[in-house]
């Protein structure tokens, strides 16, 4: 099965032409996904000329792939764990201004009429067993010292231990959602790319965004990439984690409609419901690692369907995919100006809640380039500097970079001929006394690339699921050819004749 995510079924297709000039305007918005096109639509409804530079397809990126869940709580690291790092106020700035950012999508989507199957319903977070149960304990009291009334409703066919539902959340399909947005907003302010892949930003006065097809000279620039492209300092505090999804028809009951989380000794899967053309379907989102070090990767879908399984008469599997989060060491994204910059803004570390915190992005980064106040830009300050609140995850991630940076030096080749790579097998291995990434396609052919990260220089790993090569370290992604895929790198890897 193709690793194509649910909301492709229904998306319409965008066709932006390529960037294929030199051209002037106030803010160039590099990325098109939910944070750029927010970005897009607030500056060039104010009056600002924007445009958005896509390298893919808009919205194709994390927001595509993810749940279409919006809500005001966190997934990651917990509002009570937010709350030990910093304190009450801090837990009560977050849960507000994430609740104002699933407000203005709910005012675009009906200013703009766009379809995009928004709807409100209650987030649930629940336990099954002992396991997960002092995790949703904790994490209920904060909700409370945050603001939020908390109720019951456990319209789910699971036996819930305990849980407390959280009303007037939403749902949305994220990939119709940002491709309808992108169709509304196009004008003469706001010009659209797609397939234009920005090689450098250069800061300075002007700023400029290069491409192949041309030049964008801007007063500002807005990376809006997910992770930030380049070398940025907000790298050493991020851990670049991936997550996996599996959709399916079920025979018997379906859970209502909601956001449901159930806490298992570890982490939190993610489900809900959605129509497409293949009935409704169920789907689970979990399993997460981080990125380029996971072996047997196909675990994580098998994991995932098991869960189904064992709860759910599953009929059939219909969707499986995946997608990448970044984690910030003290758990808030990284909003505004960059440290050492003036003129470009960064929105990053959004864990697996981004579709809520690129909105919020858009609206800070927004008010900042207008010279409105925003009550929230401390909270989220990309300079900030917090080694308290930072400290285990700064520690843990960075440790965990250098072991990755050094271990793959020393250790030995995963193969020593290339015959020892089998059609779909990817495998590091040293040809003409240099690493390279070997991989065996379907059809025997082989396709060989160094594998030595083009951003910070680790070496990336081969990834079984997505046919990938992976970088262990800041989590740039390469094709099996070598051209970047996603995370920070800029430069494709160096094809290598054999
Ligand atoms: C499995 C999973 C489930 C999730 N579910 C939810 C959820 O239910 N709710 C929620 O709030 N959040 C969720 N998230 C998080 C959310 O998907 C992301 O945080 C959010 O989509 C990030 O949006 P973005 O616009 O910043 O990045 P993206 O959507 O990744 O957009 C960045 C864009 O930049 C483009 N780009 C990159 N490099 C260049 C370049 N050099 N030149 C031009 N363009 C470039 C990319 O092609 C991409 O389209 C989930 C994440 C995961 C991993």
């Amino acid at each position: 099965m193709s690793s194509i995510s649910i909301w492709k079924d229904k998306a319409e297709e965008t066709s932006f032409v390529p960037l294929r000039t030199d051209i002037t305007v106030d803010v160039a918005i590099v990325g098109g996904g939910i944070t750029g096109l927010t970005a897009a639509h607030i500056l060039s409804k104010a009056g600002k000329k924007v445009a958005v530079l896509e390298a893919g397809k808009i919205g194709e990126g994390a927001t595509g792939s993810s749940t279409g869940n919006l809500y005001c709580t966190i997934g990651s690291p917990g509002l009570h764990n937010l709350k030990s790092k910093f304190n009450e106020q801090k837990i009560k700035e977050v849960v507000q201004s994430r609740a104002a950012a699933v407000d203005f999508i709910e005012t675009v989507i009906t200013d703009l009429s766009i379809q995009c199957d928004f709807k409100r319903v209650p987030w649930t977070l629940f336990a099954e067993s002992e396991a997960g149960k002092s995790f949703v304990e904790k994490e209920r009291k904060a909700a409370e010292e945050a603001g939020l009334t908390v109720t019951r409703n456990f319209a789910i066919p699971i036996n819930v231990e305990t849980g407390f539902t959280v009303k007037r959340q939403a749902q949305f399909n994220p990939l119709e959602y940002v491709k309808a947005l992108s169709k509304k907003i196009q004008s003469p302010n706001c010009s659209i790319y797609e397939l234009t892949k920005v090689d450098d930003v250069t800061e300075g006065e002007p700023c400029t965004v290069s491409t192949a097809g041309g030049k964008v000279t801007a007063s500002q620039v807005i990376m809006a990439t997910h992770s930030p492209k380049g070398i940025y300092a907000v790298h050493m505090n991020m851990g670049p984690y991936r997550e996996y999804a599996v959709g399916v028809t079920l025979n018997g009951n379906y859970p209502a409609d909601g956001v449901w989380w159930d806490m298992l000794a570890q982490e939190h899967y993610s489900m809900r419901t959605y129509e497409t053309s293949k009935g409704k379907i169920l789907m689970v989102l979990g399993e997460i690692h981080k990125v380029g070090q996971k072996d047997n990767n196909h675990e994580c879908y098998n994991n995932l369907e098991r869960f189904l399984r064992e709860r759910y008469d599953v009929k059939s599997v219909e969707f499986k995919w995946s997608a990448q989060q970044f984690k910030a060491a003290d758990g808030i994204p990284y909003i505004g100006l960059s440290s050492g910059n003036s003129k470009t803004y960064i929105a990053t570390g959004f864990s697996a809640d981004g579709l809520t915190y690129g909105t919020l992005a858009s609206m800070i980064i927004s008010d900042q380039i207008l010279g409105k106040e925003n009550k929230w830009a401390k909270t989220y300050d990309a300079s900030r500097i917090t080694p308290l609140a930072s400290a285990k995850d700064f520690i843990k991630e960075n440790v965990n970079v250098a072991f990755e940076f050094v271990k793959d030096r020393f250790t030995k080749n995963e193969a020593g001929e290339f015959s020892e790579v089998a059609a779909g097998q990817g495998k590091v291995m040293e040809v003409d006394g240099k690493k390279c990434g070997v991989h065996r396609d379907s059809t025997g052919k082989l396709h060989v690339v160094s594998a030595v990260c083009t951003h910070m220089g680790c070496i990336n790993h081969w990834n079984e699921v997505e046919q990938s090569w992976d970088c262990p370290c800041h989590g740039s992604r390469f094709s099996i050819d070598g051209e970047v895929l996603e995370g920070p790198a800029y430069t494709a890897l160096k094809k290598v004749m054999v």
